[in-house]
């Protein structure tokens, strides 16, 4: 039997590479260094191209089951409490991107992926085990374990996160770039949210140097909160509990209503957000970065798992239209992914500071010109994105 594909890393991104992978025959082994395979009890939000890739992966029915389908995505201005923009996502948009748009809370999603891989016969998981290094001749590579295990296979992907190992060896540009910009999640209860504003929407209050983002969760029981404050942290910082005053301290100046919603949270967590310049390159001979490994992203267009998954319905094409040979499958999954990927890296940044967080004339210039223009307006702006999987510029559907 041929070596398995090895994949570093067991969240959305090194999941749905193994799913992907077994949907076109390949067998593979996950490796996560955590003790337990899991995510963080917190909300999501899924673009039309994660439903794509839901299909594609063979876990449309069971994803499609754990979403809250909302009815907009919908832009209030913090300072006033009035409405900036609605982007509606009903039949029209449907109807346009061919999927809906919806919320899921990760925990759900993650677990809809991990029973899918545990049922397929070609995937293997294995917890409790960190890749730290890897080498490689030219028929084979080996993943390193932190216990000094080698584990042999055709391929390595390293689908291990924002700090991963295996983009030291195949890029080594360093640590990530620290944004300064620092979120704070928490999820109530749905009858803990003020009633006036449990909205069937994903919606986002923009204030000077700060926003505020909700939407219902997990059948309409539970509210997701995101708050960020442009305070130019200068730590990473990764889900360190937090008392609400401090919350609070970013948000002193904005209007009551929305900065109502922090008194609502409680177990806050924080987090200080990290990107990277989009990378000229992702592999390295039968190795390949895939998901936050090869292009993390600040949350702003709501896509990092998004694109995760279209990495792997890509990955998992490339290697079928090329017979599973890593030596022409991997720089043509490169091909596909990087332009695409590096744009929504950077458009994530643009819209925090153009959008999420300028103040005075810069924010009026905002609402005046989303303002101005219509569903269509919006549907046109975002065609590259939700129109298509990320293949030949998001316009081909995955054959
Ligand atoms: C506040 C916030 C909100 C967001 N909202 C959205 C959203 O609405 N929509 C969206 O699409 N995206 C969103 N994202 C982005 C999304 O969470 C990430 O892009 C996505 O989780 C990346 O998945 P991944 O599998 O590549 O990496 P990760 O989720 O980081 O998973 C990496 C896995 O690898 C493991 N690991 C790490 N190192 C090793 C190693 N050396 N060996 C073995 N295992 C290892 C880790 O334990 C982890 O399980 C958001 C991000 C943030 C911070």
């Amino acid at each position: 039997m041929t070596a398995p594909i090895v994949i570093a890393g067991g969240g959305i991104g090194g999941l749905t590479a193994a799913l992907g992978l077994a949907q076109k025959g390949y067998r593979s082994l996950v490796l996560e260094k955590a003790p337990e395979l899991g995510e963080i009890g917190a909300g999501i939000q899924l673009g039309p191209n994660a439903f794509h890739a839901f299909d594609w992966l063979g876990v449309g029915d069971a994803a499609r089951k754990m979403a809250v389908y909302i009815d907009s995505l919908r832009l209030m201005d913090a300072m006033d409490a009035t409405e900036i923009v609605q982007i509606p996502l009903g039949n029209d948009f449907r109807k346009r991107f061919g999927n809906p748009y919806a919320v899921v809370h990760r925990g759900d999603l993650h677990g809809v992926f991990l029973k899918a891989c545990r049922d397929h016969e070609l995937i293997e998981l294995r917890t409790d085990a960190e890749v730290v290094d890897y080498d490689q001749d030219g028929s084979s590579v080996s993943a390193i374990l932190a216990n000094g295990e080698r584990i042999a296979g055709s391929m390595l992907i390293g689908a291990d996160g924002l700090w991963s190992n295996i983009r030291k060896r195949v890029i080594g540009d360093g640590a990530p770039r620290v944004s300064g910009h620092t979120t704070y999640r928490s999820v109530i209860p749905v009858e803990q949210m003020p009633e006036d504003l449990r909205w069937n929407a994903a919606t986002l209050w923009a204030g000077p140097k700060c926003h505020i983002v909700h939407y219902p969760l997990s059948g309409w029981k539970l509210f997701n909160l995101v708050v960020t404050y442009h305070n130019d942290a200068p730590e990473p910082v990764a889900g360190k509990p937090v008392e609400k005053d401090e919350v609070r301290r970013g948000f002193e100046h904005i209007a009551d209503l929305p900065r109502s919603i922090i008194d609502m949270g409680e177990n806050w967590k924080l987090w200080v957000l990290c990107d990277r310049e989009p990378a000229a390159n992702w592999i390295d001979g039968r190795v390949a970065l895939l998901g936050d490994a090869a292009h993390p992203m600040l949350q702003y267009m709501a896509q990092g798992a998004c694109m995760a998954m279209e990495d792997s319905v890509a990955l998992a094409h490339e290697m079928a239209a090329h017979d599973g040979d890593a030596g022409r499958a991997l720089p043509a999954y490169q091909e596909r992914r990087r332009l695409r990927t590096a744009r929504v890296q950077l458009q994530s940044r643009f819209l925090g500071d153009h959008v999420y967080h300028p103040a005075g004339a810069h924010a009026e210039l905002r609402n005046a010109y989303m303002r101005a223009r219509t569903a269509d307006d919006w549907y046109d702006a975002i065609q590259w994105i939700y129109g298509g999987t990320g293949l030949k510029d998001g316009a081909e559907a995955i054959g």
